[in-house]
């Protein structure tokens, strides 16, 4: 039987994990930044070192390929992989694992002559983590990118896309062009850490993923007046931050009751204006984050969140208004890869467990092209996005071992 190399494996994600290392662990390797390039040229001269066909698409989309050196719609590819950015102080496995497990699957493949009727691509996708809209690499491949928002997308930090792309050597404006051609993908899966403590907890060594939730954010502005915080009497105060605060805690309470027990919630920003001590707050601005894996439920959830906002700011005299920023919709896994990793585990001798993603990946982009599916293993006490994010290094050989064999099943 086929099997990885699991020294080879362990000994490039401590190489990768040097690009953007933070001195106390964990890395900081947001995509076009410069330890961001130099991951992206070791990749390169890695994919090339392990008999792969290399190449980068215009949205800065890194593939190996073997038995194909460029997608086309005459010889569909099995695809897998995941993305080598990272979040500010993040850990070395998110995203990492599934381009370095990938890159292994097909290098012991090749050395194996074990090579399957289908070509096989490994892709490490750009921008996942979203420095400028999650998932931009995946979406751009999958014929998603917003073309007239390129020129204006902008980061946390001010810097353009424009510029961030020009400064690694991308023109944004050909981004588009990385677009897959029709049917060029015959299926898709990544593998990933879970990111949280379920499988840990649950002592089972393998998620099938069948679905992935969806996130919306909403901005919302409650506006009051603004008055001397000493000489206005109490019940004359039209407090913008306490209609912010009370839906907070109501939103929470109202998710967590009709969420179906898979939806979260979660409130990130507040900025409260003028933000002084002494002048009651004239104005509170709220983002506000939610996830649920079922479509309906977050429709439903984001209605009535938006209709407590208003019940709570005519009560209290408050002005409110809701902006929706960004949806992304809940995506169910195909049946196709899910049964070709539970194949793979009974090959294996391996257990696992149905889960559905509570993070957002780039697998749902590929839902919308092709069959697509993932993927976990534990997360060592469901620690992810902080730098002491880590998985037992025979997690990850079980793993990898286990997107090999599911790639050979798509592939034949
Ligand atoms: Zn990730």
């Amino acid at each position: 039987m086929t099997t990885v190399n699991a020294a080879r494996l362990h000994a490039r994600i401590a190489a990768l994990a040097r690009f953007g290392a933070l001195p106390g662990g964990g890395v900081t390797r947001s995509c076009w930044s410069p330890p961001h390039e130099e991951a992206r040229a070791w990749l390169l001269s890695e994919i090339r070192g392990a008999g792969l066909q290399a190449w980068v698409d215009p949205a800065g989309n890194v593939f190996g390929g073997l038995g194909a050196s460029s997608f086309s719609a005459g010889t569909p590819a099995v695809v897998t992989g995941s993305h080598i950015d990272t979040v500010p102080e993040g850990g070395i496995l998110d995203g990492a694992l599934g381009v370095l497990a990938g890159l292994e699957c097909l290098q012991a493949i090749r050395e194996a002559g074990a090579a399957a009727p289908r070509p096989l691509v490994v892709a490490a996708w750009s921008d996942e983590e979203g420095r400028y809209g999650s998932l931009f690499g995946s979406r751009a491949f999958c014929g998603r990118l917003d073309a007239a928002a390129l020129p204006t997308m902008t980061a946390v930090d001010g810097e353009p896309l424009v510029t961030a792309m020009a400064r690694a050597g991308f023109d944004a404006a050909r981004a588009p062009e990385a677009r897959a051609p029709e049917g060029a993908v015959h299926a898709y899966v990544e593998l990933h850490i879970e990111q949280g403590p379920r499988l840990d907890e649950a002592g089972v060594p393998i998620a099938v993923v069948d679905s992935i939730v969806g996130v919306r954010r909403t901005r919302l502005i409650f506006t009051g007046q603004a008055d001397h915080a000493g000489t206005t009497p109490m019940e004359r105060r039209r407090d913008a931050f306490l209609a912010a605060a009370e839906y907070s805690l109501s939103a929470r309470e109202l998710v967590v009751e009709r969420g179906g027990g898979r939806s979260v919630t979660n409130i990130g920003v507040v900025y409260v204006h003028p933000g002084v001590s002494n002048i009651v707050p004239g104005r509170a601005e709220l983002v506000h984050e939610m996830r649920s894996p079922d479509a309906d439920v977050l429709e439903r959830l984001a209605q009535a969140c938006e209709a407590l906002a208003r019940e709570v700011g005519e009560r209290r005299g408050i002005g409110v208004e809701v902006r929706r920023m960004s949806a992304t919709i809940p995506v169910a896994c195909s049946p196709k890869v899910q049964a070709a990793v539970e194949g793979a585990c009974k090959q294996l001798g391996l257990g696992w467990k149905t889960l559905y993603s509570a993070a957002g990946h780039d697998a749902q982009n590929l839902a919308l092209i092709t069959d697509s599916g993932m993927l976990f293993i534990p997360s060592q006490g469901g620690k992810s996005h902080r730098v002491d994010e880590t998985s037992d290094p025979a997690a990850i050989e079980r793993g990898a071992n286990v997107l090999l064999h599911t790639l050979l099943t798509l592939a034949s």
